[in-house]
């Protein structure tokens, strides 16, 4: 039986890796920051623990012996990262390069192989010098994120040549309903909900401008199990090759839950406009869609209706509780 150990399972992808593995027969023990709330997957071994504890990280991966390592774990928003730059570069860094470390030294001390899956970022190339980006663009981050990122992302290279099968996912924005409301899309698919049932009625964003490569998260899961069981180990572009604007995402999302005049409802808020800002981010994933025989599922009109769907619902069955617990007994 195949072994997999995923460090941050609490989060958008973890969760989607999770069922996903499971539902292939794999062993998954995953570790669990004791701050986040405990993953839903029966059947997962829980370990709790912080990853930047690195000395207890290492002991576990070296007794565990996984055949399979995904670190998802780290900070996820760049928009945090500009307040806490160290903390960013702890973990999505330091905390990355010293877990491939603990990966190397279990494969050496058991003589079993162990394969390596780094969740990295599109935002490793900041403002990029050419557009789509693919495998070979420079490394150019423009946020304490993207340089972190970047840090483990040069790490798995390293890595390689010490014999471990290791591979960095260069991951561009992927949504799904799981998508916690600091990052965009989710932020507006929330507040069109909101809207939409009358709870709400502005929408504050920053730069409409920028423009992402966003795809279907559970898609972007399934591009990592791929690329970790691979018969070679090399970096991965994970994108869909189309890019949308943030105006974009807003249009659609309001036309989606039946409203049309959607400026009405948008403000723009200097808050939430950043200090620098990679502005036109869309990856060309042709390797792994030719040595992977991946391919995204999802269009982007999609995965707007999907995830508006999925606040409205949410706002109707607390609705529904509402009107159920304020009626009398009978
Ligand atoms: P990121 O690409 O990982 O930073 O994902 P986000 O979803 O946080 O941001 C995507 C883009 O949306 C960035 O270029 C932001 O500048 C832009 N954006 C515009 N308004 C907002 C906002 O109100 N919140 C966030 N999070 N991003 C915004």
């Amino acid at each position: 039986m195949t072994r997999a150990f995923v460090t941050g399972p609490s989060g958008q992808d973890g969760s989607y890796l999770i069922e996903r593995l499971l539902a292939d027969g794999v062993e998954v023990h995953a570790l669990a920051h004791p701050d986040d709330p405990a993953p839903e997957a029966p059947g997962v071994e829980l370990h709790s623990g912080d990853l930047l504890d690195l000395e207890r990280t290492r002991h576990l991966l070296v007794d565990l012996v996984p055949d399979e390592v995904y670190n998802l774990a780290g900070l996820s928003s760049v928009a945090r990262s500009w307040d806490e730059p160290d903390l960013t570069g702890r973990v999505n860094g330091l905390a990355a390069v010293a877990l491939m470390e603990s990966a190397r030294l279990a494969q050496e001390k058991s003589g079993r192989a162990v394969r390596f899956v780094q969740a990295s970022s599109a935002e490793i190339f900041g403002e990029a010098d050419r557009s789509p980006q693919d495998e070979s663009t420079p490394v150019r981050p423009v946020n304490p994120y993207g340089v972190a990122k970047a840090y483990a992302h040069l790490a798995v290279d390293v890595y390689r040549r010490r014999d471990l099968h290791a591979v960095s996912a260069i991951l561009y924005n992927h949504e799904s309903p799981r998508r916690p409301t600091q990052f965009v899309t989710r932020k507006i698919t929330s507040s069109v909900a909101a809207i939409a049932r009358g709870q709400a009625t502005t929408l504050a964003l920053g730069n409409l401008d920028a423009r992402r490569d966003w795809g279907w998260a559970p898609d972007y899961v399934d591009a990592l199990v791929l690329a970790a069981r691979a018969d070679e180990a090399r970096d991965y572009v994970v994108a869909t090759g189309v890019a949308h604007s943030v105006r974009d995402f807003v249009a659609a999302a309001f036309a989606r839950a039946g409203i049309d005049d959607w400026e009405a409802h948008v403000v723009i808020d200097p808050a939430f406009v950043r200090p620098a800002d990679a502005t036109e981010l869309v990856g060309d994933s042709s390797r792994a869609r030719r040595h992977l025989g991946w391919e995204p599922t999802t269009p982007f009109a999609e995965i707007v209706g999907r995830m508006v769907e999925a606040d409205l619902t949410e706002l109707d069955l607390e609705e529904q509780g509402a009107q159920s617990a304020s009626s009398p007994i009978r």
